[in-house]
């Protein structure tokens, strides 16, 4: 079996499964977030009755982070829905935007769009959140109402998105009927060159594929090549699986997921027993690649799709409106670290917004330093509009109001994972995806942009 079928076999008590299975499977967590916790819950309550308890109140995890900084009033309200329903639920694990549990979130405009405008629990994009807040572990099985849920592929379980009904069938039975996806194998061989990102390694697989070449498989990335790559690194492959139309991403386990999930599980006191998942002799993949990391160059999937894929010394003659880093996919303090390293002592020439995916990325961008400065000012100084409000923000649109959204049809090129029409604001607006490092080379010339170019230091910042 494949490391999919072997974990989807687990949870549904079977020594064997197959591609094309049917089978019920057991929920280790379910996350939902602002966009669909509401619509979760009134299924839930639908067809469950209104006082009906969820299966297991320590295996639901609520975060809001979609439509957070915003002055819309629906957006606010869904907010407000998940806080009456985790106080109602007595649900431990909510990482509310405000400390108060009876409030409700209000814009300061005395804040304005940079500072920080959230207390202490919250925790930022769902996806990012998650392992950080110590809720991914090898071997489970996570369902989440959002489809970069796949992202928690990368620590060795089977992550996938579900919709608000079958999520509000899980918080009800905690169990889901799936059936069992083909698996198709991307060996990893080498290493990446510098100024060659994880960002363009998933991109490279996307445009082999297309955006549609996964549709229900699983994605299994293994090789010796997973060991260059850091937890971030798979994190950034594993998310964009569903850009191919995966059904879920995964990866093997190894010391480093290991020394991840077990830090991340200690310190914030969350489970940490697992049963990791290793590879069978006997795999049977339906489709098969080698990559070769060392030959990767840098990557751009363009206008309209994820598929569209061109290298980024291809692309000179595309003039650019906006620069855009952040994201579950993009937006991680590795990511940044890279963006800087290509930014630092120079100035952008066109609009750049920088979004954090959490408010831990938040703190560990203001206090590692880089020479006299830290990785923050740098980033401030080279005319990068930071803020610390950390979230999706304009990775999918959102409301008018939101920090970087495109209102009017302009070429943004963007370290998020989605550019499909519309997804970043006005439908006329174009969005190119890249890794952070193609990101701040373009922002620097207005024009998408090699950043090998720009490589020149290989020192490193320090953390704080
Ligand atoms: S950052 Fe973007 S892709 Fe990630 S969960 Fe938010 S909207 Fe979705």
């Amino acid at each position: 079996m494949t490391l999919t079928e072997k974990i989807l076999a687990r949870a549904a008590g079977k020594t064997r499964v197959q591609a094309g299975d049917n089978v019920w499977v057991k929920a280790d967590v379910l996350m939902t977030h602002d966009v669909c916790g509401p619509g979760t819950i009134g299924v839930f309550k639908r067809e469950f009755g209104k006082d009906a308890k969820v299966w297991d109140r320590n295996k639901v995890v609520i975060i809001p982070d979609h439509y957070i900084f915003t002055s819309d009033s629906k957006s606010n309200r869904n907010v407000d829905i998940l806080r009456d329903f985790v106080r109602e639920q007595n649900i431990p694990y909510f990482y509310d935007v405000i400390d108060d549990p009876n409030g409700h979130w209000v814009f300061d405009p005395s804040k304005g769009k940079l500072q920080r405008q959230y207390g202490s629990n919250y925790a930022g994009v769902c996806h990012t959140a998650l392992p950080a807040k110590g809720h991914t572990r090898p071997g489970e099985i996570l369902f989440g109402t959002d489809s970069h849920t796949c992202m928690a592929g990368a620590f060795n379980e089977f992550a996938t998105g579900i919709g608000n009904t079958d999520a509000g069938f899980v918080l009800g039975t905690g169990k889901l009927l799936l059936k069992v996806p083909e698996t198709m194998h991307f060996q990893l061989e080498g290493g990446l060159q510098p100024g060659v990102m994880a960002k363009d390694i998933i991109l490279h697989c996307i445009g082999e594929i297309g955006f549609d070449g996964a549709t229900y498989r699983a994605m299994q990335f293994d090789g010796q090549g997973v060991a260059n790559l850091t937890m971030d690194d798979r994190m950034t492959i594993a998310n964009m699986a569903i850009e191919a139309g995966g059904k879920n991403g995964i990866f093997e386990f190894d010391s480093q997921t290991q020394a991840y999930v077990d830090y991340r599980c200690k310190l914030n006191g969350t489970k940490n027993s697992y049963e990791p998942i290793a590879r069978d002799k006997d795999e049977k993949f339906v489709y098969e690649i080698t990559v070769n990391l060392s030959k990767l160059e840098p990557t751009v999937a363009c206008h309209p799709d994820p598929g569209q894929r061109k290298l980024a010394r291809e692309l000179g003659h595309i003039q650019l409106d906006r620069a855009y880093i952040g994201s579950c996919t993009g937006g991680k303090t590795s990511d940044f670290l890279e963006f800087a390293r290509v930014l630092r002592g120079k100035r952008v020439t066109i609009d750049t917004f920088g979004v954090p995916a959490t408010p831990e990325i938040v703190h560990d961008l203001q206090t590692t330093r880089w020479g006299q400065e830290t990785v923050w000012e740098i980033l401030v100084r080279t005319g990068v509009q930071m803020t610390e409000n950390a979230g999706c923000a304009a990775c999918l649109g959102g409301p008018v109001d939101t920090f970087g959204r495109m209102n009017s049809p302009m070429k943004c090129i963007s370290a998020t994972n989605r550019n499909f029409p519309g997804r970043m604001g006005h439908k006329e607006s174009q969005v190119f995806l890249a890794s952070p490092m193609t990101v701040a080379a373009s922002a620097l010339t207005g024009k998408i942009t090699d950043p090998r170019e720009y490589l020149s230091s290989s020192e490193n910042p320090k953390s704080g």
